[in-house]
């Protein structure tokens, strides 16, 4: 079939008061039917904007312009308001980090679930609450049929993105976007939300493009990885070639930046920090951070190119960047 997003030449701008922001710039992005890929970045990367502007959700005053921009082979780019709500849920679920803001605090969980089927699929009330059971034990929520007249708070942080969860794919959507879905959560919990969606995933067929800037989660769970620095994709492959073996000098400084796999706090941090979206450094917007920068970094902006078959970054050092990482692990 088709893929479940295509996104060719991606660029989002934004009008404000200090000019022109300059949020995302010719991204490319594929995610197959069934995939997970992660999209790895800072805060500001353009991550987020990214792939809400899939969902026409980049935010008010987003300029979005692309080559192709489709949901399973369906063009999204310039749907009307109606157009993109059908989309949203039905085609393509969203899950955010904040799920109690996300949930309505007054009506049931079975409510609020049950809701969403009625509105899109003319669900009957009663039927509509026992898919809403159904779904909170595919969730893995215990005693779904009690838990089902039960309000937000009375669940746990945890819990309560469980139920997010369900709400996002009770449509049955082909793709799943989740913006840091467990950002809020402790590690435990995290590694237990994380499952959810690969199992799920595994499941429903559902592809599920990932958004995070924690490198132990796209470990942890993606098929394939894009690595967002100052608004564009600067690597992407397969995660487990990416992380053994970065193309770019800053997914390398990320995997250097983490303290160790098994360690608590996986925030990233790398000397310097990125730039903003007003300033970005011409050239290559990494040289002023980059150790391996040289006089030509400054001036030419490197293209993403394929350096092995499926992986690609954008650095015109990726070679000796590879000899470097080859001579460490020998010597080390
Ligand atoms: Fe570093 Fe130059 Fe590669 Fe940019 S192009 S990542 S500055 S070596
Ligand atoms: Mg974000």
């Amino acid at each position: 079939g088709a893929p479940a997003l295509t996104v060719r030449g991606l660029s989002v701008d934004f009008a404000t008061d200090h000019g022109l922001v300059r949020a995302v710039r010719s991204v490319d992005l594929d995610v197959a039917p069934g995939e997970l890929v992660a999209l790895l970045g800072e805060s500001g990367s353009g991550k987020s904007v990214t792939a809400r502007s899939v969902l026409g959700l980049a935010g008010a005053g987003a300029e979005v312009s692309a080559d192709v921009l489709e949901v399973g082979g369906t063009p999204v780019l310039g749907l009307s308001p109606d157009g993109l709500r059908r989309i949203r849920g039905e085609r393509v679920g969203l899950v955010m980090q904040d799920a109690l803001s996300a949930l309505n605090p007054v009506l049931t969980v079975g409510e609020q679930i049950a809701e969403i089927l009625r509105v899109h699929r003319g669900v009957g009330r009663r039927a509509a609450t026992a898919r809403a059971t159904e779904l909170l034990a595919l969730v893995g929520i215990p005693a779904p049929a009690r838990r089902v007249r039960d309000h937000p708070h009375q669940f746990s942080g945890g819990m309560r993105q469980r139920i997010l969860i369900a709400m996002a794919i009770a449509l049955e959507p082909e793709l799943l976007i989740a913006d840091e879905p467990t950002t809020a959560l402790d590690v435990t919990v995290q590694a237990q939300v994380l499952e959810l969606l690969d199992d799920l995933r595994h499941r429903l067929g559902m592809a599920v493009l990932l958004i995070t800037h924690d490198l132990g989660v796209v470990m942890e769970t993606s098929d394939r990885v894009a690595v967002m620095y100052a608004g564009r994709v600067v690597e992407t492959g397969p995660t487990t070639e990416v992380l053994s073996s970065p193309r770019h000098p800053y997914t390398e400084a990320l995997l250097r930046s983490v303290p160790s796999r098994a360690g608590r706090d996986r925030l990233l941090t790398i000397p310097g920090s990125p730039p903003s979206p007003t300033a970005v450094p011409p050239g290559c917007s990494f040289h002023p951070r980059c150790r391996l920068a040289v006089e030509h970094c400054r001036e030419a902006r490197p293209d993403l190119l394929t350096v092995l078959p499926g992986q690609a970054a954008a650095c015109h050092r990726s070679d000796e960047l590879v000899e470097e990482v080859r001579d460490v692990v020998t010597v080390g």
